[in-house]
């Protein structure tokens, strides 16, 4: 698998906008391909909503096979999901998924653009996600990224016929893209895109169907396909000794943090688009049909065409050097054309090609991995011809700062080395994504400079442009200077170069819960990221709250090291919700933002500055008990949460679970998807029913339904089924049906208030069926459908109490919603209302 994946890295030439960092080897094979794409002038566009949503069989068919510039729409970055290999979440998990997709591409061939939309969570209607989008503003990221790609072909995942039926972004993406397809080529639908890029309309719209929109196999087989296609996206490359299905497995396995690594699929399989807008092709294996795609569709093109096409069909793969002459006069009569969109491209195209076949390596790179503004860095220079072609360095340039080199003759593997300063200017932003700068909606990224919408990644600050004279005929190549390196246990290393602060300053957590009037010691870690730097910090905080220190001095000597600090936080003695965030004053700038790194082997390494921010909320919380064990299911974090009001957690390792072993808590919670995830469970449920038996209380977070049927007759000790219903509006009304329920008065008195400033969603996976020993507590439901009583229910067993709640505490509590803090501290203090009120008697 590796070994494949990284003779993939070497056959696939990469084109465009792709930014990995390590450079390309191309073998003679993976330059006849290029020169086959070269001639190939037809473009296609999948749209979807989601990172995983695209199928990577039918990019990779048409950006392999059908040679066209293939692109993936993916409308939003994928924020809202989990992580299987790390702690990203929301926004820092988007920045990895939009990597992953890159990852994806560099695997199939594609390009890869975004909208501005956030994946905000599930919704369960297109109608919910694009008021919550703006739909607006989404359609017009569409038609922006339609007027500037020009695909002659759209293709969309999802079906915009049928809303409801899958997840309402899934419906948004598709519907759309059918509106898009035609505003694009509307001067009137945003004017004001038409001053950096003009109107285009495609010609057709498909729908990627298969048997899973018509339910099952059977039916597909039988539905009328008179407007359909199909391709066999098995094929096999026998030049790169691979076949497609192959690489679009290897590009689905860059989707690691959904845990997408899968089998690798081998042989004949069709793929099937349905016709939606635009005339149906007669050869209904051919999506590109009936649509130049020759070199005589770009003014000047035909007289390139005669060049290029002769090349491809006398292709010498012992001696491509010979194709030099010819391939230079292209790149000259490409120049004189007047079509911008395809010169820009094929230009990009045939210097990568002729580079290719001269061995050329040009490169600049730091042996630092970051810098700040108004720094000076070393950059080492390499040019090396690897051929016998007649080569001049005539200049080079770092953006429009001229590095003033001799000219000099690129003879034949002799290396050109120089050492030269970067100095950086004062006004260079920050390395950071572009769409995590401004504060956003829940549903929209706020991008002020129009120009980045739709890019996949933030442009990088530094490209190194060589001016050189290839047997006459001047051609410059552009590079983005790179951070290199070799690792003992890895060998050569390739990242990002970065432009940060000079320091930075971050809180261990993210939201801080003060359950009482008692102070917290807040420590607060500054990061240097330049040698030598001192001065002051500060602790920005709302009104009615207290700090001990108005600012402290830090110093540190080394880039790269840290210090703590430490300011003394008081509460306001009433609730209150707001937010602290650290100043650090340096040389006259005040710096207000936090680092974050991703770095994995899959990716190239991230840098994100973020507001530096903690929630603080203070709480009138009242519980009763005091030692809780906490089964960790598939990962959350209210155990950590639970912790900040004072309760004392245990984590429960399954195996250990014995009749007694639970005894000692106060109440047993079990993470989310515990029964999903953990098959000791199994073994150990009779123990935690027992546990409820004898007094004690058990709650249940949710679980799906999927799985534990071959396991478990029950995880309940009454009867109990879990549906898929769920409730995805956070702000959805909640009803609280059994008034007089210890769950909504004991020890804190719980009313509808309690249910505002939730995110994300009510909760899922709520049982729709349960036998009467059974109390249900609240009562909910999304707008226009049934109302659900499953969130929260209640029975009594033996002398203790189990609970199971869908409700989405995972969410809420790491966000720090006081209601929800409420609402669990009296789930845990189930039982404990007689105890509480003896021991008051008594005393
Ligand atoms: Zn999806």
């Amino acid at each position: 698998m590796r070994y494949l994946l990284g003779l993939l890295a070497c056959s696939f030439f990469v084109f465009g906008t792709l930014t990995a960092q390590t450079p390309k080897n191309t073998s003679t094979a993976d330059i006849y391909q290029s020169i086959e794409k070269l001639n190939f002038l037809g473009t296609a566009l999948y749209i979807a909503a989601h990172p995983d949503d695209e199928n990577t069989r039918l990019i990779s068919y048409l950006a392999n096979n059908t040679k066209a510039r293939t692109g993936y729409l993916s409308l939003t970055r994928g924020d809202g999901g989990q992580n299987l290999i790390g702690p990203e979440l929301r926004e820092l998990l988007g920045v990895l998924r939009t990597q992953e997709l890159l990852a994806a591409r560099r695997v199939d061939g594609g390009e890869q653009f975004f909208s501005r939309a956030n994946d905000f969570g599930y919704s369960k209607h297109p109608d919910e996600t694009l008021e919550i989008w703006n739909k607006e503003a989404i359609l017009g990221d569409v038609v922006r990224t339609i007027r500037k790609f020009k695909p002659d072909i759209i293709i969309n995942r999802f079906d915009h016929r049928s809303p409801g039926s899958t997840h309402g972004h899934h419906t948004s993406s598709a519907m759309l893209s059918f509106e898009a397809f035609d505003l694009a080529n509307d001067s009137n639908a945003y004017p004001e895109q038409l001053a950096t890029t003009n109107t285009w309309q495609p010609k057709r719209l498909f729908f990627n169907t298969s048997w899973w929109f018509y339910g099952s196999e059977e039916k597909f087989k039988e539905a009328d396909k008179s407007k359909m296609l199909n391709m066999d996206v098995g094929t096999y490359y026998p030049m790169i000794g691979i076949s497609n299905n192959e690489i679009a497995s290897l590009a689905s396995s860059q989707h690691l943090c959904q845990g997408f690594g899968r089998l690798t699929t081998r042989g004949s399989e069709d793929e099937y688009v349905e016709l939606l807008k635009g005339d149906l092709p007669y050869d209904k294996t051919n999506i590109f049909d009936g649509i130049d795609t020759s070199w005589s569709r770009i003014d000047g093109g035909k007289a390139i065409g005669d060049i290029l096409y002769k090349v491809q069909e006398n292709f010498n793969f012992k001696n491509p050097t010979s194709h030099l002459p010819a391939l230079l006069e292209a790149y000259q009569l490409l120049q004189k054309s007047t079509d911008d969109h395809w010169k820009k491209l094929k230009t990009d195209e045939l210097t990568t090609i002729i580079s290719a076949i001269s061995g050329l390596h040009v490169e600049a790179s730091t042996s630092a991995s970051y810098t700040n503004p108004g720094e000076k860095v070393d950059v080492q220079i390499q040019a090396l011809n690897r051929s016998d072609l007649n080569i001049k360095l005539k200049s080079i340039f770092f953006n429009n700062q001229d590095v003033a080199i001799d000219e000099t003759a690129l003879n034949n593997n002799e290396s050109f080395d120089k050492k030269v300063v970067l100095e950086i200017p004062n006004t260079t932003k920050f390395t950071s994504p572009y769409w995590l700068m401004e504060k956003g909606t829940l549903g929209t990224y706020t991008v002020n400079d129009a120009d980045l919408i739709g890019k996949p990644e933030t442009p990088r600050a530094f490209n190194t442009t060589f001016n050189l004279e290839i047997n006459g005929v001047a051609i410059p190549i552009s590079k983005p200077i790179i951070y290199k390196y070799a690792k003992p246990d890895k060998g050569e290393i390739y990242q990002p170069f970065e432009v940060v602060p000079e320091a930075t300053a971050s809180f261990a957590d993210k939201v801080l819960i003060f359950a009482d009037a008692n102070q917290k010691r807040i420590p607060i870690t500054i990061k240097a990221h330049k040698d030598n730097i001192s001065g002051t910090i500060e602790l920005k905080h709302g009104a009615g709250w207290q700090v001990d220190k108005k600012s402290q001095p830090f110093s540190i000597n080394k880039k790269g090291d840290e210090q703590t600090v430490f300011f003394i936080l008081s509460p306001p003695t009433t609730e209150n919700e707001s937010s602290i965030s650290p100043i650090i004053k340096l040389n006259g700038k005040e710096i207000t933002k936090e680092m974050v790194t991703i770095a994995y082997d899959h990716v190239p390494t991230q840098t994100i500055l973020l507001p530096s921010e903690t929630k603080v909320v203070r709480l009138n919380i009242q519980k009763a008990g005091e030692n809780i064990g906490y089964i960790m299911g598939a990962g959350d974090e209210v155990p950590t949460s639970l912790e900040q009001i004072g309760y004392n957690v245990q984590l429960i390792d399954p195996t250990t679970i014995t009749k007694e072993s639970l005894k000692k808590y106060d109440a047993v919670v079990l993470g989310i998807r515990a029964y999903n995830v953990i098959d000791e469970l199994k073994f150990k449920q009779r123990f935690i029913l027992d546990y409820v038996k004898n007094g004690g209380t058990v709650i249940v977070q949710y679980n799906t339904a999927s799985r534990w049927g071959s396991q478990f007759e029950n995880i309940a000790p009454f009867e109990l089924e879990i549906s898929r219903d769920r409730v995805t509006n956070e702000n959805s009304e909640v009803e609280i049906i059994a008034k007089d329920n210890s769950l909504v008065n004991f020890p804190n008195k719980i009313d509808e208030n309690d249910f505002s400033g939730w995110v994300q969603e009510r909760g899922l996976y709520f049982p729709n069926n349960w036998s009467e020993e059974f109390t249900p507590i609240l009562e909910m439901h999304d707008k226009g459908e049934d109302s659900l009583k499953g969130s929260l229910l209640i029975a009594k067993y033996g002398k203790g109490n189990y609970i199971y709640t869908g409700l989405s505490f995972f969410r809420e509590l790491p966000v720090g919603v006081p209601g929800a803090y409420k609402l669990f501290s009296n789930m845990l203090s189930v039982g404990k209302e007689k105890v509480e009120t003896k021991a008051k008697i008594k005393g």
